[in-house]
């Protein structure tokens, strides 16, 4: 049989005297020895033994994989392979010594090449062989699907392309909610930032009508795989001094992981309760002035002052009935603002807390109240309650005013030639009483003095 050994039998000279346990001589010229299965293995031809020799036929082959990138088909370094075959359903795995080893462990990773993106293994047997990626090059998705390799042909070299789907990189949106008390939210009312631990800024937001906040995305690639970042979010303190900002910061992270799909996977860590920045519009008071007698007589020139409870000094209740002296607690908003054209005046960016509305100059022809009025105010909700002070019969001076009027009272004075007797808190003194005349003024008025003789001359 092709690839057995052939025994030859020497005599002590060194001559062949039997092949294979068959006898020989030199005289033998043209005797053929067989071997078991009939093939010729030699023969006697001019006293010389001609041997046969049968090469062994070939059995083992070799291959080549190159690993690509799918979408651009260049060459991709790095991919990790091992490689087995089965018998009986046991794998055994390719090791580095060249053996096969049932324990994977010992199984040898084949890394593509860096410049050809290949591997090779030569000199394996003729087998099916099962090449299974166990790493995928960097950026690109793992397939552990085996690849099947059939080596049955010594002279060509079994060669494979397979490729790698690239890591698609992802954004992550974040959401937040904007709200904002006493006044209507507008589209891009409000921006936010978010930045990141060291301090830069990876997105930015606006808010929508309906509350919702837009950020713009934030990239991440497969180089984020593992990676979980903090981040801050806060609202961008405005300008408008009509606004209290929330300064809230709240405390996102993001986690970026590779799920078995092979996608970025980026889990959102939330604050308890969401990202959600309340603003207050402060809020306004607004009046119209008209004649007590007839109150769609709108009145243009009277002026206006109003002061705030500062908590800080107020002490006592009767604090509120002391305007001028040192150690009350009112503080000036605003002074001598003047009705206009159509009677209406008002006051902007309050805030809630109490209030003192002077009236310090009345129009041309009309009287000044006899008293001041305390306000009660939220910022939100508005005036909350309205009360005379400095009067001695506590009417007030003021009427609600109709709803949609633009004003949320009106306040009345009474013409010169309305005059009665001073009614405190409606009705008033005569403006050519203040100053020169207060003197006459506070004997005429008797209760009603105690105020007015308070009030600044200059006031007047
Ligand atoms: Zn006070």
């Amino acid at each position: 049989m092709a690839g057995e050994p052939i025994t030859l039998k020497l005599d002590s000279s060194g001559y062949i005297i039997a092949v294979n346990g068959q006898t020989i001589s030199a005289n033998d010229d043209g005797t053929v020895i067989y071997d078991t299965e009939g093939n010729k293995l030699c023969w006697i031809s001019g006293n010389r033994l001609w041997l046969i020799i049968y090469n062994e036929e070939a059995t083992t082959g070799s291959f080549t994989v190159t690993k690509t990138d799918a979408s651009t088909g260049s060459v991709l370094p790095g991919a990790e392979f091992i490689l087995y075959y089965l018998d009986n359903g046991t794998k055994y795995y390719y090791t580095a010594s060249g053996t096969w080893d049932t324990d994977v462990s010992n199984a040898k990773p084949l890394t593509t090449d860096d410049a050809s993106g290949e591997i090779s293994v030569t000199d394996i047997p003729y087998n099916t062989y099962y090449l299974q990626e166990t790493k995928a090059p960097a950026g690109y998705i793992l397939d552990q699907t085996p690849i099947v390799i059939e080596v049955k042909d010594s002279t060509a070299t079994v060669k494979k392309t397979i490729s790698n789907a690239p890591i698609k990189p992802i954004v992550v949106t974040l959401e937040g909610t904007k709200t904002l008390t006493g006044k209507t939210l507008g589209d891009n009312m409000f921006s936010f930032t978010v930045k990141n631990s060291a301090g830069t800024e990876v997105a930015a937001g606006t808010n929508k009508a309906d509350g919702t906040i837009e950020f713009t995305p934030i990239p991440y690639t497969y180089l984020d795989i593992g990676q979980t970042y903090t981040y801050t979010v806060k609202e961008v303190t405005g300008t408008d001094s009509g606004i209290i900002y929330d300064e809230t910061s709240y405390t996102v992270t993001v986690t970026i992981s590779l799920g078995s799909n092979g996608e970025l996977q980026a889990d959102i860590g939330y604050p308890t309760g969401g990202i959600v920045f309340n603003n207050t519009s402060k809020g306004s008071m607004n009046f119209q002035k008209v004649d007590a007698k007839d109150t769609t007589k709108t009145l243009e020139g009277a002026e206006f002052s109003l002061y705030k409870c500062d908590d800080a000094t107020h002490s006592t209740a009767s604090d509120h009935d002391d305007l001028a002296d040192p150690g009350t607690c009112w503080q000036l908003v605003e002074a001598d603002v003047g009705s206009d054209s159509d009677g209406y005046f008002g006051f902007d960016d309050l805030l809630s807390g109490t209030y003192l509305l002077v009236e310090t100059t009345a129009p041309n022809g009309y009287q000044l109240p006899e008293g001041r009025w305390i306000i009660t105010f939220d910022m939100t909700d508005g005036i909350q309650s309205i009360v005379a002070s400095g009067s001695t019969s506590g009417t007030l001076a003021m009427k609600q005013a109709a709803a949609g009027s633009g004003a949320d009272y009106l306040v009345l004075n009474l013409s010169v030639e309305n005059y009665e007797m001073p009614m405190a808190g409606s009705t008033g003194v005569y403006r050519l009483m203040v100053g020169g005349c207060l003197l006459i003024a506070c004997s005429l008025m008797g209760a009603g003095m105690l105020w007015k003789r308070k009030r600044k001359p200059s006031g007047s």
